[in-house]
């Protein structure tokens, strides 16, 4: 504990008694597994969204394996995804005997570089995985020109983007298909959950069906009342459905994800004004025409100008009672993409360079005003004594 015994979590759940309730409705009910509540949270997170079909699914590892299976990924192909990512992003791509293909990440948003991967396109490149890091859109128009020029198909990792837009656009209405998460530390969250969103009917109805053992259309209701015990497999699918549980907790937190947007944007700000102040520190870039959704506050160490590491700041943070996070550990560092791919420290200066100085701050819907104050008050502190112990010996 700390001398103040101020503590900001990195993370807290922005859940309550409206979500207690309506999970205990379900209950109630009787009715557990995918029904009427899931298929009304597609339909409010579709409206939402503005999205031609919502579909829910148990995580948004089970939709991105989804994605894939529908744009039809088959052994041998190769897909684009950042190095800096969680290991979902890839590990799906595994799932099809297809090689993930890393790229490099651009030093200003740190989301994946569009120069990048035309370095790495070939005949057996199929698609590409654009993650919207912490929350701020990739440069969509460069990735689809990109796409379009090579016949690729571009299925977006939005685990961290609700609520986000591109150029006014909603994310989940620009790709062909992307993919939400609702994890427990995500910005909306049913403990475990995803959806995907897409246009194009084909893809939905494959991803319906696969999500549900790849049988026929009403098979989640053979059990209820007015459903049939006739139903046909058709495919050998999945089992990826959300349960009318979790669909119960999304709708009430769907109602509340804009006012959540606007407490995590408001913390944003706060940190860029505290934070631009100080030299040694670097705030997040925002593209021109987009809106993060703010999942994360990314902060750099200038590292030329202050001998304080990232993993000191943590430390020190640490003892004060706030909790950070790194993210993320480049993929190609972790060993079993070094093991399976052959990738190796050196393979994307960019991303490397940046993984040593970032860190994320607590940013979330919880915190009130004393906790953004407080971690504001610490990272300035850990800074300002770091400099004043080393003046004149690092500066320069
Ligand atoms: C959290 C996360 C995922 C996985 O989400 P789950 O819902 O836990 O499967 C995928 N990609 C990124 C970038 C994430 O941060």
């Amino acid at each position: 504990m700390n001398s103040t015994e101020h503590v900001v979590p990195f993370h807290k759940a922005d859940v309550g008694e409206e979500e207690a309730q309506a999970i205990a409705e379900v209950i109630k009910s009787g009715w557990l597994t995918m029904g009427p509540k899931t298929f009304q949270f597609e339909e409010e997170f579709a409206s939402y969204i503005g999205a031609r079909h919502a579909i829910a699914v148990s995580s948004c590892t089970a939709g991105l394996h989804l994605a894939l299976d529908a744009i039809g990924l088959q052994p041998g192909d190769e897909v684009i995804l950042p190095t800096n990512t969680f290991t979902a992003t890839a590990e799906v791509v595994t799932y099809f005997g297809a090689r993930p293909v890393l790229a490099d990440i651009e030093q200003t948003t740190l989301n994946l570089d569009p120069e990048d991967i035309e370095q790495r396109i070939n005949s057996r490149t199929r698609a590409i995985i654009p993650v919207h890091f912490g929350g701020q859109p990739c440069m969509l128009d460069r990735i689809h020109d990109i796409a379009h020029r090579y016949n690729l198909r571009v299925i977006e990792d939005a685990a961290h983007s609700l609520p986000a837009t591109y150029r006014r656009k909603s994310i989940g209405t620009l790709s062909e298909l992307t993919v939400f998460s609702f994890y427990a530390t995500k910005t909306l969250t049913t403990g475990e959950g995803g959806m995907v969103t897409t246009s194009d009917d084909e893809l939905a109805a494959r991803i319906r069906l696969m999500r549900l053992h790849g049988i026929g259309r009403d098979a989640w209701k053979r059990y209820a009342s007015n459903g049939s015990w006739f139903y046909e497999v058709l495919n050998a699918g999945f089992k990826y459905n959300m349960t009318d549980i979790q669909a119960a907790m999304g709708i009430v937190q769907l109602r509340k994800v804009d006012q959540m947007a606007d407490a995590r944007r408001s913390i944003a700000q706060r940190y860029d004004d505290a934070f631009e102040k100080i030299e040694q520190l670097e705030i997040p870039t925002v593209n021109h025409d987009c809106q993060s959704a703010w999942h994360l506050y990314p902060l750099r160490i200038r590292t030329e100008l202050i001998s304080l590491r990232r993993d000191l700041l943590i430390d020190s943070l640490k003892k004060q009672g706030v909790g950070t996070s790194v993210h993320f550990i480049p993929l190609h560092l972790h060993p079993y993409y070094q093991q399976t791919f052959s990738y190796k420290m050196g393979d994307f200066p960019i991303a490397e360079a940046e993984y040593k100085r970032y860190l994320s701050l607590p940013i979330h819907s919880k915190m009130d005003e004393r906790d953004v104050r407080y971690v504001i008050d610490m990272v300035s502190e850990a800074i300002h004594s770091s400099s004043r112990s080393s003046v004149g010996s690092t500066v320069g």
